[in-house]
Formats: structure tokens, C-alpha cells, sequence
């Protein structure tokens, strides 16, 4: 069986021994006769799982006591309307930093609900970087400031938090969750789709400090109020059971294989380098992002020419090193080089590109 390296930036690769296990446990998960894909959520065994998962997030991020750990559904696209639906209760003003596509289609989104601003964009130079922000760039009275911590598409990251005082800050970490430590205390509300950097597809994890729950518009849908979800234990409908499965093998993988978030983000460090330094050096490849806001999870890269971008991907793809392909938006190429890519994966690339890059002077 021959495997790829997938540098996709979601769905994305997972690692290898998660599959495995998942795979040996397929038809007769832990001796109950059956398969995680078949069995009640409202069992002992499931119960036991979803349990497990929440536990091993809480570990892994030491959350605080006083947040929730929430499973959902519906993509982080759907976080985009329960946040205003949810949090936009005081003023009904909230202020976001745009810093890509992501950033602003929430914005859009809350818009709809809202008193609900711009405080900072980097759309003027293609979101190649983090705009820097003072605190009188927030409104004193906004109900929550929103950031996209990570930007999956332009490969941008906050190094440093906005300074919004004790404004409530709300960060989507789709792209970069559990790839590093996060001092969970400094956010109102933390969450990610988990099919960048955690499961497949169909699963959103919501860190939501407790104070905040309970002040949803009434007309909130009822799967979107937090309040519910969080007094159900995120059983208040059938939950994606199976991904909540991979999700806790997952969270098992990193705490066995790196023991914890500082280990996984040298790892993770230690792969971005080889990269950046390859890109750093080339005459043919360039990073398209300022270095001091360099994401760890998604590397975009340019040649300049269109024609020998598209020529990489070709090459690329065919000797096993796929969904190089940048986004639409952007051009060239991207590697998201998420926890579970191998640093032999990045090594890999990184010869390729030194190969192609001799080959095509
Ligand atoms: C992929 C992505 C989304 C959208 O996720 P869906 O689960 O497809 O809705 C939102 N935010 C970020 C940062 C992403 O990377």
C-alpha cells in the first residue's frame, strides 16, 4: 500500500496509527460486538468515549474549570451565525479583525445580527500579514471582539493577542487547533471545525467560558443556542459519534507521541523551519507571508509564473506529494503542514522543490 503525503488544508491527513487503530477496532470496538459507526449515543461505551475526548481536550489545552467543552455540529461556518446569535447580547455591537476569507465571512455573517464593524483588515496587501491593533481600535462597549487566529488560506497567525482589555475575545483556531499551547483563559470563546487538525470532517469543538452561556437571542435555532448543548453534553441530538471517536484517538496520539502541546509545537516548529528556511534561500520559491506572522500549519509559496506554479503541482502530485495546490483566491501553492503530516513529509517536499527548482532555472 503506497500513501501520499497530503498537504491538504482540509480535509486533511491524519495519522497513520490513528487509521490503524480505528481500522483494527471497525467491526468490534473494544470487545462490544459492534462498531463505534453503529452503536447508541446515549451507551455506556459511547458515553465512555465522548467522556474520554473531553477529558484529553481539557488536559491537553488546560482548560479552565470555568469553561465548557462543547461538541457540535454543522461546520465552523455555522459558528459563524450561533456566535452573534449567542454572544451579540449587550450592546449588539462586536468588532472584528479581518485577516482573510474566513474572518470575513463571519464578519458578514454577524452582520446580519448587528451593530458589527471592521476594526482592523490586512485586506490591503492580499492578508499577507497580521494588522497591528491598539486598544482604542475596539469599541469600548462591543459585546466580544472576533479574531481568526489562524488563517488557513494565507497563512497568517496572531503571534501576539490583540490587546482588548477585558473585552471578550472569540478566536476560530480551525487551522491551528492542538498544534500549540493556548492560554485558553485570555478568550471568551475558543473553537474549530476538527477536519484541519483534529478528525474528519463533522465535528466543531467549542470552548466557551461559562459566564457567557445563557444570553442567546430567542430566536437562536435551538442547535445552535451553546446553553442547550452545553446542558445536554453535547447530547442534545445524535452527535457525529464516529468522529468524536477519531477526535479522542487523535488527542491519545499526541499526548503519547509528543506527551503534550509544548512538544507538539516543536515538532511542529521544527517542521515549519525546513521549510521557510528552503524558502528563505530559493531563487524560484517565496513564501507570500511577512515572516513575523508566518502560520506553523499553512506555508503558502509562489514561483511567480503561473505556468511554472502549475507545472509544480503536476510534478508534485504525480511523485506523491498531493494538494499542493494553492487556494483560488491566491494562487501558487500552499502546503498545510498540519500535526499528523511527518517531518519526513515536509523533507520530502522540501528536496522536491530543491530538484525542481535546478531542473527549471
Ligand atoms: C476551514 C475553515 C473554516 C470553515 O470550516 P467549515 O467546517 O467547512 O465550515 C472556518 N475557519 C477556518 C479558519 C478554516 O480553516
Amino acid at each position: 500500500m503506497a500513501r501520499v503525503y497530503n498537504f491538504s488544508a482540509g480535509p486533511s491527513t491524519l495519522p497513520v496509527s490513528v487509521l490503524e487503530k480505528a481500522g483494527a477496532e471497525i467491526l468490534d470496538y473494544q470487545g462490544c460486538g459492534q462498531s463505534v459507526m453503529e452503536m447508541s449515543h446515549r451507551s455506556k461505551v459511547f458515553d465512555d468515549i465522548i467522556k474520554d475526548a473531553e477529558k484529553l481536550m481539557r488536559e491537553l489545552y488546560k482548560v479552565p474549570d470555568n469553561y465548557k467543552v462543547l461538541f457540535l455540529q454543522g461546520g465552523a461556518s455555522a459558528q459563524f451565525s450561533a456566535i452573534p446569535l449567542n454572544f451579540m447580547n449587550g450592546s449588539g455591537k462586536a468588532d472584528y479583525i479581518i485577516t482573510g476569507q474566513w474572518a470575513k465571512k463571519a464578519y458578514q455573517e454577524a452582520q446580519k445580527y448587528g451593530d458589527v464593524v471592521a476594526a482592523a483588515s490586512s485586506a490591503d496587501k492580499t492578508f499577507s500579514y497580521i494588522p497591528k491593533t491598539k486598544a482604542e481600535d475596539f469599541r469600548e462597549d462591543a459585546d466580544y471582539v472576533y479574531i481568526c487566529y489562524n488563517n488557513t488560506i494565507y497563512g497568517t497567525k496572531f503571534n501576539e493577542l490583540p490587546p482588548v482589555g477585558d473585552k471578550v475575545l472569540i478566536a476560530d483556531v480551525s487551522s491551528c487547533a492542538l498544534s500549540e499551547p493556548l492560554d485558553i483563559s485570555k478568550f471568551g470563546v475558543v473553537y474549530f471545525g476538527a477536519q484541519k487538525n483534529v478528525a474528519p470532517a463533522g465535528l466543531v469543538v467549542a470552548i466557551i467560558r461559562e459566564d457567557l452561556l445563557g444570553n442567546a437571542r430567542d430566536i437562536t435555532p435551538v442547535m445552535m443556542n451553546y446553553k442547550v448543548q452545553a446542558d445536554a453534553d453535547s447530547l442534545y441530538n445524535t452527535p457525529p459519534c464516529w468522529v468524536i471517536y477519531i477526535c479522542k484517538l487523535v488527542l491519545e496520539w499526541i499526548k503519547e507521541t509528543y506527551g503534550d502541546l509544548e512538544g507538539m509545537k516543536a515538532y511542529n516548529e521544527k517542521k515549519a523551519k525546513v521549510l521557510y528556511d528552503f524558502l528563505d534561500s530559493s531563487e524560484m520559491f517565496k513564501g507570500t507571508v511577512v515572516p513575523e506572522d508566518r502560520s506553523l500549519m499553512n506555508v503558502p509559496f509562489v514561483t511567480g509564473d503561473a505556468d511554472l506554479d502549475a507545472k509544480f503541482v503536476k510534478e508534485s502530485t504525480e511523485a506523491g506529494l498531493v494538494n499542493l495546490k494553492g487556494h483560488r483566491t491566491v494562487g501558487g501553492m500552499r502546503a498545510s503542514i498540519y500535526n499528523a503530516m511527518p517531518y519526513e513529509g515536509v523533507e520530502k517536499l522540501v528536496e522536491f522543490m530543491k530538484e525542481f527548482e535546478a531542473k527549471n532555472k
